[in-house]
């Protein structure tokens, strides 16, 4: 396949002028390439064949273990380790982290991490505009190791963070998965601490308002977990995103799920900084959930459904063009990294 492509791109080279190639056009604002840019941009390309593409992947898996996720609006982010795996692990809809034991980096492990991502990219940094601290619950770290790791990773991009480096590399700010119970331990304080250091905004798998759902789908804490830490956060000029997964508990939990989902919704102090993802719940192998639901005899929704379950949940939410949190879809099977 990539041999395919390479063939294709290679007769391009010859084709490159001083207006650029034949055909192409740029929209927008930005200005075309030069004719320099793009011959280094397709001989750059052409430059790889499967064995270096084998070599990469190798070397990625050696900088990383497997990114399991990230929320949308961080697809283009630059990862940074400073947690492996999920703490719980126990979502019986999720897979992500099954098989990566939960570890926190030491930091001198973390000073390593961080110099073998800046080498592992190289140029590609220019295309990374946030840094995602990793994994599944990063934040969930006690205090007294989370923000000597915090010092480092800010330390390391003082200046492409706090804008002395080029504009375009510099990043918006560091970003991060909590999930609501391990957030209850770290008041608005702590919080402010770690924006002081730079972070922006914090993406909580809520799932649902409605606890006996959280319960079944073995979600560890409560609804009113997350609105204490979203509490927190907020209180301390974070912003932070929220993720709801619609569809989950089928038939059984689907009154109830629109019900409290909506009320808590409701009740956040949220506003245009914030999102709320709309996340459809998909059958991954291995998930424990659809042997549950058939044991239990509940019956998924089904397409329809689940468009009402959405509909009528984010109706509760005031529109974004009021100051309210922006809503959008959150499809887990468009993720790569
Ligand atoms: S949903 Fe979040 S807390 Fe639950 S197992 Fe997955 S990563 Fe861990």
């Amino acid at each position: 396949m990539w041999d395919r492509t390479r063939d294709r791109l290679s007769p391009l080279l010859d084709r490159v002028g001083p207006e650029g190639l034949p055909g192409l056009r740029f929209s927008g604002d930005d200005p075309a390439p030069s004719q320099s840019s793009l011959l280094d941009a397709l001989r750059n390309l052409t430059g790889w064949d499967v064995e270096t593409l084998r070599r990469d992947a190798a070397r990625f898996a050696e900088i990383y273990t497997p990114v399991g996720i990230l929320p949308p609006d961080q697809y283009m982010a630059q990862v940074v380790q400073l947690t492996h795996g999920c703490s719980f692990n126990t979502c019986t809809f999720c897979t992500f982290y099954r098989d990566i034991p939960f570890r926190v980096k030491s930091p001198s492990e973390l000073r390593q991490h961080l110099v073998e991502v800046d080498r592992f990219l190289g140029r590609g940094t220019s295309l990374r505009h946030s840094l995602f601290l990793g994994d599944a619950n990063a934040l969930a770290v006690p205090m007294d190791m989370l923000e000597p790791l915090f010092e480092i990773v800010s330390d390391h991009y003082r200046d492409r963070l706090w804008g002395t480096d080029g504009a375009d590399t510099h990043l918006n700010g560091m970003h991060a998965f909590l999930d609501g119970f391990s957030g209850t331990r770290k008041s608005a304080e702590d919080f402010n601490r770690l924006r002081r250091l730079g972070l922006k905004r914090v993406t909580v798998g809520l799932e649902s308002g409605h606890d006996p759902l959280l319960e079944w789908l073995r979600k560890p804490g409560t609804s009113y977990d997350v609105m204490g830490c979203v509490e927190a956060m907020k209180g301390a000029g974070l912003q932070v995103c929220l993720v709801v997964l619609v569809g989950a508990g089928g038939e059984a939990f689907n009154r109830g799920h629109i019900l409290d989902t909506r009320r808590f919704l409701a009740d956040m102090p949220l506003d245009s900084g914030d999102i709320i993802y709309f996340s459809e719940y998909v059958q991954e192998p291995g998930a424990p959930y659809g042997v549950i639901m058939e044991e239990d005899g509940i019956l998924p929704l089904d397409g329809e459904g689940v468009g009402r379950q959405c509909d009528e949940i984010s109706s509760a939410l005031r529109p974004s063009t009021e100051g309210g949190p922006r809503t959008a879809v959150y499809d887990i099977r468009e993720f790569t990294y």
